[in-house]
């Protein structure tokens, strides 16, 4: 059986592992990204970890090293661009490690690299074409049309928290105004709550112990199983926001499922039914009526497989 490294670069942790071609993690480890040492930190760490994975395996058996990286990544494996890391514009992360290691190496953006994993193995198996959203912090996603990746001219199509819903929207981190990003986004929902909360009562500000800098979607969340109304209504608005959204792109590109990723897909079904009742309002009814709105399905070893997965044909 072949083996490859997947590798998931992210803001807080690195996550890698060895992983099956047919999907299974057969051992991994979490490390935290390192801080404060720059491009240099960040690689040496990426390096140290892949070292003891390829050491730890025969290495005939391995096919490559898959790896997941924030930003806008080149079809030549170099990342033009990744506004959350320090120092990360133009760094050829495919060059670096297939020199380190003479192997294989395959680079993507992270979130069309989770697109791929559930679409190899989670919630997109199956279907020919797949929207795939991942919310947190930002906003990132991909697109599977007639069973390929959509990469665009420059390989770095798919910024999908970066599509505007308003004309005059707010202002984002990217220069335009009214992404969905400035929506969605963890920080904007949390911010979202601490408006809603001004005078009036929500078991939210139990749960945070009075705290307003503790409120989270996950808190949000809690509260709402719990049965807030305050967090009932912020995770209608979220809901509404992002099937308004998706009804822009269910038109464009007529999918047969959107996977939600993140932590917000926690809220439970309230938001997955809400995004899908816009749809059914606002799209073409013929585009509308089939699409399945979904969880991500492979975890929290999403990454580490989906990095993987990119081996995978
Ligand atoms: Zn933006």
């Amino acid at each position: 059986m072949k083996k490859i490294i997947g590798l998931d670069l992210g803001g807080t942790f690195i996550k890698i592992g060895v992983v099956t071609e047919k999907g299974k993690i057969l051992n991994k480890k979490e490390i935290s990204t390192p801080k404060g040492r720059g491009r240099q930190g960040i690689l040496e760490v990426m390096a140290q970890s892949i070292d003891y994975f390829v050491k730890d395996s025969p290495r005939k058996q391995l096919l490559g090293i898959g790896i997941g990286t924030p930003g806008l990544v080149a079809e030549t494996g170099k990342v033009f661009l990744a506004p959350n890391l320090p120092d990360w514009n133009n760094l050829n992360l495919k060059k670096i490690f297939e020199q380190k290691f003479s192997m294989p190496v395959k680079v993507e953006n992270d979130a069309k690299a989770i697109t791929w994993g559930e679409y190899k193995f989670g919630a997109g198996k199956g279907y020919d074409n797949v929207i795939c959203i991942t919310l947190g912090t930002g906003v990132g996603g991909g697109v599977i049309l007639d069973g390929k990746l959509l990469k665009g001219e420059k390989y770095s199509a798919v910024e999908l928290g970066h599509i505007p819903i308003c004309y005059a929207g707010p202002k984002c981190n990217c220069g335009n105004t009214g992404c969905i990003e400035r929506y969605v986004g963890a920080k904007y929902i949390t911010e979202m709550a601490k408006k809603k909360l001004k005078g009036r009562k929500s078991l939210i500000r139990e749960i945070i112990g009075g705290n307003l800098a503790k409120i989270t979607p996950k808190t949000i969340s809690e509260a709402y199983h719990r049965g807030d109304k305050l967090a009932e209504e912020i995770w209608l608005e979220v809901g509404n926001y992002l099937g308004v959204f998706f009804s822009g792109l269910v038109n464009l590109l007529n999918p047969q499922v959107i996977i939600i990723g993140g932590g917000i897909a926690q809220a439970g079904d309230i938001i997955f039914s809400t995004i899908k009742k816009t749809i059914n309002e606002r799209s073409f009814p013929l585009l509308a009526k089939d699409v399945k709105v979904v969880p991500a399905k492979l975890g929290k070893d999403a990454g580490i497989i989906s990095c993987a997965s990119l081996f995978l044909p």
